[in-house]
């Protein structure tokens, strides 16, 4: 990680030129500690002075997701001891954890006796110069698809590059659940759980209406558990097992280790800091148009944080990996109105990075490439209704371990079903509304499982955050969710005689793998938010994008939620990182060793 942000910090450098040092300033020199507020709590920070500098800043342990983490936490302390100065920019992305750290080590400064305000001037930077840089692949977007390229195209010997809009890595694919569904005979055989390529495609195929293309579905089944090795390979932890994430419709998910999706980014970063000869990557870059010559996409026009020209040659492909546009209001509302879900405006929040707005999709189009299925849109009931976000969400349990509950104590739905069917009962429930419910057999030890986050299950009911509630018992949890006792009683009492009898029960839930009977309980609030796109730019199974009029747009390649054709109308939970990783690895392998 370290080398690949010396090399972005160097790229900055030379982008956006240095803050000079603050003339003259005086410490009582020593070691000074602050704490200040990031985005998930406190953030520790040390800082060393000596009598005229800022010697050295550490950050402590924090709540920070991994994924923001690691930038901010590397990049601020390096620019203040390079700039000797407090006048530095936040990483884009990150802002509320970049803040955090600078007011952290302010409040160490004055407490050196420095001033303070001084610091905070900012000296005048050299303008950005322009850039022009060429490499065999350039990839646009550096989260899930856009990583999985780079791998596999230096994996191949290429040279890449990778443009990256946001100062942090990973886009959605960084705070997704970090589940990944492959038919696995080795993990599945003990549990007694039967499972094929075959079937996992067909599920995927009919759970999206049967309106995708097989062929790319089947590209992407039979290639998932090759890809989950390829991954562990580089470096992925996954834990014993599987499970059934939300909505994936079966037993064959996989839980990666690190929390959210933050194990994958990390896996594809650090091989590609391996790779340094091959692999450059430009953050706070933002790709604008695809370069044509003689019908043949052979480049990029971006432009750097300060508006700097930045132009990029590729001798043998471009890989569009700018993720979906489930966050760009304009764009949802112009392609996805419809019976399904009446208003996507902007009263709907999204999971979405703000990174993630569709810049690839239009980009393609506009080199002539054909769009397809852009009216279909996933929304994701696991959010939380403060701020659309997963944030807060336990995602370890599956849907196995839980069930939903509304403002009446009632359950509603089925939990193992559909995304769009759970999330559009959840709509019609009182305030757009319900409780995820866990019981001690699903949270047995609160001290060590963790939510998505990575915080402790105990942390999260200590503190309240996300609406984090429990009880002894359910009448005490109920009282904390201020919902009926006597109704949430009978629908866990009717659950558990659906386990005993076999099931389905009164929703058609056939996924009853064990009681609810042991406190102490747990809930949480979720709602619906705009979460993933399933249309997007039309590509063949080689991952090269498709024209309007069926033909190959040479030099093209896309991979990842900018693509459609692969989820139909509905995603199942699980798929999103199987298709990042099987067809980011085969764009990066076909734009690699194009002619
Ligand atoms: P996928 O799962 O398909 O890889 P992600 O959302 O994980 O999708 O990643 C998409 C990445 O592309 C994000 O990191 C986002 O910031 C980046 N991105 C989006 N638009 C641009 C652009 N115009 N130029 C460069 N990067 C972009």
């Amino acid at each position: 990680m370290k080398k690949v942000l010396a090399l972005c910090l160097a790229l900055c450098m030379m982008l956006f030129g240095v803050a000079g040092f603050a003339e003259g300033a005086s410490y009582t020199p020593g070691t000074y500690t602050a704490e200040a507020r990031g985005m998930w709590g406190t953030i520790p920070v040390t800082v060393t002075v000596s009598e005229n500098a800022i010697e050295s800043i550490e950050v402590g342990e924090n709540n920070e997701t991994v994924g923001l983490r690691q930038w901010p936490m590397n990049i601020i302390p390096q620019e203040i001891i390079e700039s000797q100065s407090l006048a530095v920019d936040t990483v884009t992305g990150a802002t509320v954890t970049s803040r955090g750290i600078i007011s952290a080590v302010e409040d160490c400064l004055k407490q050196a006796g420095a001033d303070v305000a001084a610091l905070k001037v900012a000296a005048e930077k050299e303008p950005a110069q322009d850039v022009e840089a060429s490499a065999d692949v350039v990839i646009v977007g550096g989260g899930g698809a856009g990583l999985a390229a780079a791998c596999s195209a230096t994996e191949n010997g290429a040279t890449v590059i990778v443009v990256e809009k946001m100062g942090t890595l990973g886009g959605n694919s960084m705070v997704s659940g970090g589940i990944y569904n492959a038919p696995d005979p080795e993990a599945q055989a003990p549990l007694g759980i039967e499972d094929s390529p075959e079937f996992f495609a067909q599920q995927t195929w009919e759970g999206g209406d049967k309106i995708a293309n097989k062929e790319l579905v089947d590209e992407m089944c039979f290639n998932a558990l090759d890809g989950l090795k390829w991954m562990e390979s580089m470096g992925l932890e996954i834990k014993p097992g599987v499970g059934q994430g939300t909505g994936s419709l079966y037993q064959r998910t996989h839980y990666a280790v690190l929390p959210q999706g933050s194990g994958y980014i990390k896996a594809f970063v650090e091989t590609l800091m391996t790779r340094e000869d091959l692999c450059t990557i430009m953050m706070d870059t933002t790709a604008e148009s695809l370069i044509v010559e003689d019908g043949r996409v052979v480049g990029v026009n971006a432009v750097g944080k300060d508006g700097n020209a930045v132009t990029l040659r590729a001798s043998k492909g471009v890989v569009v990996a700018t993720g979906g546009f489930a966050g760009n209001v304009e764009m949802r509302v112009q392609y996805c109105q419809g019976e399904k879900w009446p208003d996507l405006g902007k009263s709907l929040m999204t999971s979405n990075m703000p990174g993630v707005t569709g810049d690839g999709i239009r980009m393609c189009e506009a080199v002539g490439a054909n769009l397809i299925d852009m009216d279909q849109i996933q929304l994701l009931q696991v959010c939380n209704p403060k701020n659309g976000t997963t944030s807060g969400h336990f995602n370890a349990a599956g849907v196995q371990g839980y069930v939903l509950i509304n403002k009446e104590g009632e359950r509603f739905i089925r939990e193992d079903g559909r995304r769009d069917e759970i999330s559009k009962a959840m709509i019609a429930q009182t305030d757009g509304i319900a409780y995820l419910l866990m019981s001690g057999e699903t949270i047995y030890d609160p001290e060590t499982q963790t939510i998505a986050s990575g915080r402790t299950v105990a942390d999260m009911v200590e503190t309240g955050d996300d609406g984090w509630v429990s009880g002894e018992t359910l009448e005490e949890l109920a009282a904390n969710m201020g919902v009926p006792a006597d109704a949430l009683v009978a629908a866990i009492d009717e659950y558990n005689a659906a386990v005993e009898n076999g099931g389905p029960d009164q929703f058609g839930r056939t996924l009853l793998n064990y009681k609810f009977e042991k406190g102490p309980w747990y809930a949480y609030p979720r709602s619906p938010a705009a979460h993933y796109t399933m249309g997007g730019v039309q590509i063949d199974t080689a991952a090269r994008v498709l024209s309007t009029d069926g033909n190959v747009i040479p030099g093209l390649y896309a991979a990842g939620e900018v693509t459609g054709g692969i989820h139909g109308g509905n995603r199942l939970g699980g798929n999103a990182i199987v298709d990042f990783v099987v067809f980011g690895r085969i764009a990066g392998n076909s734009a690699s060793t194009a002619e």
